[in-house]
């Protein structure tokens, strides 16, 4: 076999504490079955903590809302609940269950898109609500006229932000409102004010660029001295999310993976994909064309160290450091991490069920699980599964290549497209684990088709010196050790 093509993920001390407890996983997988998630609740709160340093940091006042949309697990929502962190939500379901966790109104902020029924609840309960357009706004404000609900507390979301010197510009999103229609947008505002009180501006840009969300913020900081200037008060400036998670440990193993495949599609070496998938690559006459769909799976500032950096940047037009501006207008900061608050928080397990070799001696790992329920690569993530092996099972040794496909009855159920290379062989009764995916990959793809089981979910913590589990919607911060903030 050719050299093995790793791609190790980036384990932090609870996760690979976990990974090396193998008969504990073993016995969760025999009592609840395959696939089974598996959520580290504390996680969620020493990464909220990561967030408020840099706020401190930069001595800015305001909120972090956890964008629940990246896990539907309760235990993770109870957990942030305990703390001062706040939540977003993005649906009638979510709302409710944010409200059930723990979250008073205040801590709450509805997003997304919103039918009359979330509206109704959020504007109730007192919820802030994030406007996507102004059709929502007139909604959401003859909401509150016909059924007497008080004033809600809003922010505008804006898009589509423009440089003067159109160096950067921020791409088009279908939601939020473009920039230069705000003017409009203030008018409908203060025509509504009796339903709608304007607290500030938001923005979620779905991209990695730096430079686009500077533009955004420092936009935003425009808008808002606007709005004072029309004798409206409002005074946050809400960043979204997309601050990032790495998810591979070595830099060296990405890179080198990377250029491999860019030569496997170009022929130059043999297949690492399925099929040849090039992952949005692909050979026109022995040169390389297309983009790589590939989440840039090892990156250095992401998370909490990505808002530092945007907070330290200077603004494209005025060169002050974005957060010396926020600080100097007394404006607060929201912000609305989700795959970077769930870093770390999570995995999701698989048995091996069965081992086979191709006509053309690919070895096939059929895992009980399927491509729904590790959506990895609808986000791009790659990384490799971590081998659990089963007490006394013994397979050979040395490196192997393999390609893992899923219980679905369809040829394309592959839990990955690539060939995954392992330590050894896989055998029966093994588990793999994949590791971090808390944020997106555990549960947001997950159906019920040809009614295979949908994944449970066990929130687990540390006591002492061994484990203690219990199932996700049994948890509260009282049940397992930890849970204080
Ligand atoms: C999805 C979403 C987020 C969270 O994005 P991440 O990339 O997970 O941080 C935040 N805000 C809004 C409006 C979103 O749609």
């Amino acid at each position: 076999m050719s050299t093995p093509l790793y791609i190790e993920p980036r384990l932090e001390a609870s996760l690979s504490t976990l990974l090396e407890s193998a008969s504990f996983l073993h016995s969760l997988v025999d009592a609840l079955g395959s696939p089974l998630n598996v959520v580290l609740p504390d996680g969620i709160a020493e990464n909220a903590e990561r967030f408020r340093a840099v706020y401190r940091k930069h001595h800015l006042g305001g909120q972090l809302f956890f964008a629940h949309k990246a896990n539907r697990s309760s235990a993770l929502v109870r957990r942030l609940a305990a703390g001062d962190a706040g939540i977003d939500v993005a649906s009638l379901g979510e709302l409710q269950h944010a409200l059930g966790a723990g979250f008073s109104p205040g801590r709450i902020l509805a997003t997304g898109p919103k039918d009359p029924e979330f509206l109704w609840l959020a504007a109730r309960a007192g919820v802030t609500v994030s406007v996507d357009a102004r059709a929502e706004l007139e909604t959401l404000a003859s909401l509150v006229r016909a059924h007497a609900l008080p004033r809600v507390r809003i922010l505008l979301r804006l898009s589509e932000f423009e440089s003067t010197g159109v160096r950067v510009r921020s791409r088009r999103s279908r939601f939020g409102s473009p920039v230069r229609e705000t003017d409009a947008l203030l008018d409908v505002v203060e025509r509504l004010g009796e339903a709608v009180e304007l607290i500030g501006v938001a923005y979620h840009l779905d991209t990695t660029s730096l430079a686009e969300k500077a533009l955004a913020l420092e936009s935003c900081v425009g808008v808002l001295d606007e709005c004072r200037l029309r004798g409206l008060e409002p005074r946050v400036i809400d960043v979204g999310g997309g601050f990032g998670a790495s998810y591979v440990a070595d830099a060296g193993q990405w890179e080198r993976y990377t250029n491999e495949l860019a030569s496997a599609v170009l022929g130059a070496r043999p297949a690492l994909t399925w099929r040849g998938h090039g992952y949005g690559l692909w050979s026109e006459g022995g040169t390389l064309r297309g983009a790589s769909a590939l989440y840039p799976a090892h990156r250095t500032a992401v998370g909490a160290r990505y808002l530092d950096e945007l907070l330290s940047l200077p603004g494209p037009t005025l060169g002050r450091p974005l957060g010396t501006l926020l600080l100097e207008h007394l404006y607060d900061l929201y912000a609305e991490p989700g795959r970077s608050l769930v870093d770390q928080c999570g995995l999701s397990l698989a048995r091996v069920l069965d081992v086979r070799r191709t006509d053309g001696g690919d070895h096939l790992v059929r895992l009980g699980m399927n491509a729904g329920d590790v959506s990895l690569e609808e986000h791009g993530i790659l990384v490799d599964p971590v081998l659990v092996p089963r007490a006394g099972v013994r397979g050979d040794a040395g490196p192997v290549g393999a390609y893992l496909v899923g219980n679905l009855c369809l040829e394309g159920d592959l839990i990955t497209r690539r060939m995954v290379y392992l330590p050894r062989l896989p055998c029966p009764g093994d588990l793999l684990a994949f590791a971090n995916t808390a944020g997106y990959c555990m549960d947001f793809h997950a159906h019920q088709a040809q009614r295979q089981p949908v994944a449970r979910t066990v929130a687990v913590a540390r006591g002492g010196d061994s484990w203690q589990w219990c199932l996700d919607e049994r948890y509260w911060p009282v049940t397992l050790p930890g849970g204080r903030t």
